[in-house]
């Protein structure tokens, strides 16, 4: 597989001369597989050409495949991380109370990245009026339960498939990392949250202890993302599309040991191994809290 390769400024703040080279690229295209694209698979160690802002203190990719051959692959990557996807959602709906407090209104919401749309069921539960997603892959949405597929667009997320001013909440959780401009994703929200409400993201921090200590071994090195944030690049976005009581917290998960175990960097076979052990002795399925590294981040248009 060949894909034609662009360059680009900043995704966060603009500037093409604030960079300094952080990695080369470390990318092997004969390795590109239907899972290369799919979310929470078995890390693949392979990353884009990585530049560090010295302004936003974000780590983007340049150069980068085009927008129109990663929206191609999205579509057809795999899904096999349903369980996955609860585990991660019952984690983030932790924040939901906080935030409902401050919500002026509760009318709709609307989910980006929504995969399987196991949020959903947190945003229907939580009372919103209205409750929408968005999924780029097919293979998610199809394997949606049935309450909430019908909520679902399959697309990948367009501003002008909204109306302005109609949203009183907007997350978007693990996906910042793969949109093409992620700013321009932040503005969107903007304009389609009426004022009162919050746009709710969690990302990957690449200053977390366990990304520094894995150093490229770490599971966020991977060639879907496109650009890794801090907690002070992700601020910088908000704040440049004009959120205001902006905060930032770390998220905890809790996973199956046979997930933890999934992520952690050790060789194929050693992993499959340990894989295959956990599941036999049912120890694969017991859950285990631990901060993976994730952080979530809420800005209010006020
Ligand atoms: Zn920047």
């Amino acid at each position: 597989m060949n894909l034609p390769m662009v360059s680009r400024a900043c995704p966060v703040c603009g500037s093409d001369n604030q960079y300094r080279v952080f990695k080369e690229a470390a990318f092997d295209a004969s390795r590109w597989g239907r899972f290369a694209f799919a979310s929470r698979k078995t890390p693949e160690y392979m990353h884009y050409r990585l530049l560090e802002c010295r302004r936003c203190d974000v780590l983007y990719a340049n150069p980068l495949p085009t927008r129109e051959s990663l929206e191609a692959a999205y579509r057809e990557a795999d899904f096999d991380s349903g369980e996955e996807a609860r585990y991660a959602g019952n984690a983030y709906a932790e924040f939901l109370p906080q935030i409902l407090s401050k919500l002026t209104r509760r009318e709709a919401a609307l989910d980006i990245g929504t995969g399987d749309g196991a949020f959903l069921e947190h945003l229907l539960r939580s009372g919103f009026q209205r409750v929408v997603g968005v999924e780029p892959s097919k293979a998610p949405v199809d394997a949606a339960a049935p309450s909430v597929r019908g909520l679902i667009r399959q697309s990948p997320f367009r501003r002008s498939d909204f109306e302005p001013g109609s949203f009183s909440l907007i997350t978007c959780f693990q996906t910042m990392e793969h949109v093409y401009e992620p700013l321009e994703l932040c503005q969107s929200a903007f304009e389609l949250l009426h004022p009162g409400g919050a746009l709710f993201l969690v990302c990957h921090d690449r200053r977390a202890l366990s990304a520094r200590v894995l150093g490229t071994r770490s599971p966020i090195y991977d060639i879907e993302h496109l650009q890794l944030f801090s907690r002070e690049s992700l601020s910088y976005a908000l704040r440049r599309a004009g959120y205001n009581d902006i905060a930032t917290h770390s998220v905890v998960n809790r996973y199956p040991i046979s997930y933890w175990t999934k992520l952690f960097p050790l060789p194929p076979r050693a992993k499959g191994a340990a894989l295959g052990a956990l599941k036999k002795s049912g120890l694969g399925s017991v859950s285990l809290s631990l901060s993976a590294g994730n952080f979530a981040a809420i800005g209010y248009k006020r």
